[in-house]
């Protein structure tokens, strides 16, 4: 099968109604706006590397509805642990690519996977036909090989107040209307990462509903530039000029729906309420579990990156070998944690396979604080040029009369050009900046939803019984009461 190249992709794009606005207008051509060139950059690469056979097994897989080799990234995860920990492979390898996150790969092939589940439980229960639906919609994009944001994050309105209590009933994504054909829906999902640069949008519920808000319970899979919805790309330091401007970003999307007619064969969810529980809590298991891999990605290039700003400052990486040590360890440990959590994991009836959920949340909660420390190393390593706003931008680098002198104090290792400092000090700034990513404190959720998940699944009154039977304990120790 031939696999889309960045060529098709592009194509993709172009064909596709101008609705991602930014900077006042809407974006008409997203592969060439500053705005957005380097996010779409970011997820063309993908389709570059998928036409070097020497990634097919990472990039690759066998589909197990067709058979036919497709894109890892639209497959379900039917082979056990071993699929959850061949995603994650093919996400650290991206990441070693691009520096940041891969969007169009992760969170949509989540929401699919959790979606094959869920929708599997529904018909059981109650006769529905999403499951064959979601078969069909599955089918036809892998053949595609196309790239799917998920949409989980409403914006909410009062976080002390449920969805159909808020003053703005579009604070969340809800179902205006059920027609014969179809739903329509409205409503806003914020910091959607790259919606933008993907030809698909899956949507599925942000928390368990209960009955009153059954209309919030909806998931359904869209194309990008469908009529009712509109898409505000969120700010970030594109658009700068030569080694300022990096060629990779990472971007996200509010995406504002508006009487968004969604045809039945689109739709997996509707009103089922008690199965909108399932559907985060599984999605948040997986996803916490992979977040590993994003920081052991970014950190293997934050250790490239450490070691070119050492080198172009003139000292050998060897004065700095326990602090890479520690990043490494850094790295490795999240990355091993949530390999465990897959380890721990189980099968669901329809096929797919979940990590353990505690686990996941305890690598989401190690994710989180550690990725700040591999960054505070990185600019330990770097020197103040590898902070925030510590040396002039390109264009005043590039002055005829100001520029040498602004270059010939940023040159310092005699044997590298100032520009290779500047360059290597632009990218550590830009994890500095969080341009590279920073959804490890609340992307896939607060690390405070995460602790919630280990503290209802550790068992600590039985420790402590235990540790009383161990120490020859008899009389029960109570907390003491108010
Ligand atoms: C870089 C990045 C990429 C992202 N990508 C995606 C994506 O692709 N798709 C997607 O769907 N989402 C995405 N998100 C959104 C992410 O899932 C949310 O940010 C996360 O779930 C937290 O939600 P929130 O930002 O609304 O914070 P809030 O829910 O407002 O939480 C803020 C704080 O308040 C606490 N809190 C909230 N409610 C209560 C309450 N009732 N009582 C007590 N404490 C409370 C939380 O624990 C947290 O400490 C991304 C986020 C980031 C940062």
């Amino acid at each position: 099968m031939a696999f889309k190249t960045r060529e098709g992709y592009y194509a993709d794009l172009r064909a596709m109604r101008p609705n991602v606005f930014k900077n006042g207008h809407f974006i008409e051509d997203l592969v060439t706006d500053p705005a957005t060139k380097g996010l779409v950059e970011n997820e063309a690469k993908a389709y570059d590397l998928l036409q070097d056979p020497q990634y097919d097994g990472i990039l690759k897989a066998k589909s197990s509805l067709t058979g036919n080799e497709v894109v890892r990234w639209l497959t379900l995860n039917t082979e056990g642990a071993e699929s959850l920990k061949k995603s994650v492979e093919m996400k650290r390898f991206f990441f070693q690519q691009v520096g940041t996150c891969m969007a169009g790969i992760c969170v949509g092939h989540n929401i699919m996977n959790v979606l094959w589940s869920v929708t599997y439980d529904i018909d059981k229960e109650k006769g529905t036909e999403y499951h064959e639906r979601l078969k069909n919609w599955i089918i036809n994009t892998e053949s595609k090989g196309y790239k799917v944001a998920g949409a989980l994050t409403d914006a909410k309105g009062d976080r002390t107040k449920s969805a159909s209590q808020q003053e703005n009933p579009d604070a969340n994504v809800h179902v205006k209307e059920i027609r014969p054909d179809g739903i329509v829906v409205s409503g806003t999902k914020t910091m959607i990462a790259h919606a933008a640069a993907c030809q698909e949008i899956f949507v599925s519920p942000g928390t368990g509903y209960k009955e009153a808000d059954k209309d919030y319970a909806v998931a359904f899979v869209v194309p990008r530039d469908i009529e009712g919805l509109t898409i505000v790309q969120t700010d970030a330091s594109e658009g700068r000029q030569g080694w300022d401007d990096m060629k990779y970003a990472d971007q996200s999307s509010y995406l504002i729906f508006e009487d968004c007619f969604v045809p039945n064969e689109r739709v997996f969810l509707c009103g089922e309420y008690e199965h909108s529980g399932d559907a985060i809590n599984r999605f948040v298991g997986n996803y916490r579990a992979c977040i590993g891999s994003c920081v052991a990605g970014q950190g293997d290039i934050m250790i490239g990156a450490a070691m070119l700003m050492a080198r172009a400052n003139g000292l050998s990486t060897k004065v700095f070998k326990d602090k890479m040590m520690d990043m490494t360890i850094i790295s490795e440990t999240v990355w091993s944690l949530g390999l465990g959590a897959m380890l721990a994991g189980k099968e669901h009836e329809s096929g797919v396979f979940f990590a353990d959920p505690k686990l996941a949340c305890v690598n989401k909660a190690q994710a989180g604080k550690k990725y700040a420390e591999l960054r505070q190393i990185l600019q330990d390593i770097g020197g103040g040029i590898a902070e925030t706003g510590c040396f002039p931008n390109y264009t005043d680098c590039m002055d005829p009369v100001i520029g040498p002198k602004v270059m010939a104090a940023i040159k310092a290792n005699p044997a590298v050009s100032a520009e290779t400092r500047a360059r290597a000090a632009r990218l550590s700034e830009w994890y500095a900046r969080a341009g590279g990513l920073l959804a490890f404190t609340h992307g896939g959720g607060s690390p405070d939803g995460a602790k919630l998940v280990i503290r209802a699944t550790t068992p600590y009154e039985k420790y402590a019984e235990l540790a009383a039977d161990i120490a020859g304990i008899t009389e029960k120790v109570e907390d003491p009461k108010k």
